[in-house]
C-alpha cells in the first residue's frame, strides 16, 4: 500500500514533469531578454547632428568646386552671351565640355611653320605652331601652351581621372592633358585639343613670312 502510494506518487511527478516540459512552459524563455539599451549620448548627439551632414557634402561637392574656378576668369561673359557669340557646335564644347569627334576637326592635320592657335571665344593665345605635333590621336596635340594660357582642373567624369584644360581667359573647355604617354617630344605632355574650340591665326606666320623676305632681299 505504502509502496502503491509511492508509485502513484512518483507517477505524478513524473507526469508532471513530463506536462512540465512539454507544455506552453517550455516555451517560455526562462530569463527575458535585456531591453534595447537607450540611445547614449554620443548617438543621440549624432541624430541631432544629421540634418547638417548633407550641407557639409555639399561644399566639398565638385559642382560647388567649379563654380569657385568660374569666378577667376578674367573674361566674365554670361551663358547667354556665348549662346550669342558661339554656333551651336562651339557652344557645346566650349560651354558644356562636349568632345567633337576624332579625325574630324579643322586643325587635326593642320601644321603650319609659325602662326597661333587662340581661343575660339575670347581669342586668348593658347598654342604656337611649333607646339603641334603628330600624335595620330584623331585630335590637335600640342606638347606644351602660351605660358599661363591654359589652366588644368581634375575631371572625374566617365568613370576616370582626367585632367580636363580650359581657356585660362574665359574658361572655355578645350579639352584633356595626357602625360607619360611616350611620345618624343620636350614634355612628354599630350594637350588633346578639340578643333571647333580654336581659331588658327597665322598673324605670327605672316611676320615671319616677311621676316624671310627681307632676309631674302638684303641677302
Ligand atoms: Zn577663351
Amino acid at each position: 500500500m505504502r509502496f502503491s502510494r509511492f508509485s502513484t506518487l512518483t507517477h505524478s511527478l513524473s507526469a508532471f514533469s513530463a506536462f512540465a516540459s512539454n507544455s506552453i512552459f517550455r516555451r517560455l524563455p526562462l530569463t527575458l531578454p535585456p531591453p534595447p539599451p537607450p540611445p547614449s549620448a554620443t548617438s543621440r548627439a549624432v541624430l541631432r547632428s544629421m540634418p547638417s551632414i548633407p550641407f557639409l557634402g555639399s561644399l566639398f561637392s565638385s559642382s560647388a568646386t567649379a563654380k569657385s574656378d568660374d569666378m577667376s576668369f578674367p573674361d566674365q561673359r554670361p551663358e547667354s552671351e556665348w549662346q550669342a557669340v558661339l554656333n551651336p557646335q562651339q557652344f557645346r564644347v566650349l560651354r558644356q565640355k562636349g568632345t567633337e569627334a576624332p579625325f574630324t576637326g579643322a586643325y587635326d592635320k593642320h601644321f603650319a611653320e609659325a602662326g597661333v592657335y587662340r581661343c575660339v571665344g575670347c581669342e586668348a593665345p593658347l598654342y604656337k605652331a611649333t607646339h603641334k605635333f603628330k600624335s595620330g590621336c584623331g585630335w590637335p596635340a600640342y606638347f606644351d601652351s602660351v605660358p599661363g594660357a591654359v589652366k588644368r582642373n581634375v575631371d572625374n567624369t566617365l568613370g576616370m581621372e582626367r585632367t580636363e584644360i580650359v581657356c585660362s581667359n574665359c574658361g572655355g573647355h578645350l579639352g584633356h592633358v595626357f602625360k607619360g604617354e611616350g611620345y618624343a617630344t620636350p614634355t612628354d605632355e599630350r594637350h588633346c585639343v578639340n578643333s571647333i574650340s580654336l581659331k588658327f591665326s597665322a598673324d605670327d606666320e605672316a611676320a615671319a613670312a616677311k621676316d624671310a623676305a627681307e632676309a631674302k632681299a638684303k641677302a
